[in-house]
């Protein structure tokens, strides 16, 4: 499969924020979020073919048994499924970040579901060539549900203006059985300042609505950087 870079930090974001965590980031994304933080995987993806059996061996040089399968989208991976069975093999804890646009059973403990809110869409961004189809696709009911259903799982949510609220309760209100404790709002950024002037108001609707509220504590520690 098709990787733009593997690498060992910390989990930045959600509620295993802080874990050390090796990073399996497949290239390719089926939306273009405006926004896009990891662009060298969406609008010029990057990277090159990696055997499982290369990706297992670049894993466990690593001291964790935590592994983030993130992207681009990994769900567009034709071998996504097979690399999360053999690394539960060898005794992986696995989280899978994806747009949840595309389901696929995994073996997975943790699926960190990401639906993109309107303010994703790339209205003006490349002329706008990518809006329609970025506006189809951001948001599968069905595949949401779907992952709900059948894992332990966190509902993010990037949100960029007080706006964005109504639309995540008109997204969660689409969807059953949700763990409102599950649903976690994360600012749009990637400069701490700008973060911690946005986490004033998140933090707040977190408290009225009862969500999680998630910093992106990467970005705090390191800055926007590549491999981190
Ligand atoms: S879904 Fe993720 S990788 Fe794809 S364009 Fe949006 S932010 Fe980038």
């Amino acid at each position: 499969m098709r990787i733009s870079e593997i690498f060992y930090s910390i989990q930045g974001e959600g509620r295993l924020v802080g874990v050390p965590s090796v990073f399996v980031r497949t290239s390719g994304c089926n939306l273009r979020c405006r926004w896009c933080d990891t662009p060298y995987t969406s609008w010029k993806p990057e990277g090159k073919s990696w055997s499982i059996k290369n990706i297992l061996c670049e894993v466990a040089r690593y001291p964790t048994r935590h592994v983030v399968i993130t992207g681009g989208e990994p769900l567009l991976a034709p071998d996504i499924a097979d690399l999360t069975v053999q690394l539960k093999q060898r005794g992986a804890h696995i989280t899978v970040e994806t747009a949840a646009t595309i389901f696929k059973p995994l073996a997975g403990d943790l699926i960190s579901l990401s639906p993109k809110l309107a303010n994703s869409t790339p209205w003006q961004r490349s002329r706008g060539e990518f809006a329609a189809m970025h506006e189809k696709h951001r948001l599968n009911y069905p595949v949401i549900q779907s992952f709900i259903d059948r894992y332990d799982y966190q509902l993010k949510f990037v949100v960029d203006q007080k706006k964005d609220l109504e639309e995540v309760r008109a997204v969660i209100g689409q969807l059953q059985n949700i763990d409102v404790s599950k649903v976690m709002l994360m600012a749009q950024g990637v400069r701490h300042e700008e973060l911690v002037r946005k986490s004033q108001w998140i933090v707040a609707s977190c408290q009225q609505y009862g969500f999680s509220y998630t910093p992106r504590l990467h970005i705090q520690l390191f800055g926007n950087r590549r491999g981190t």
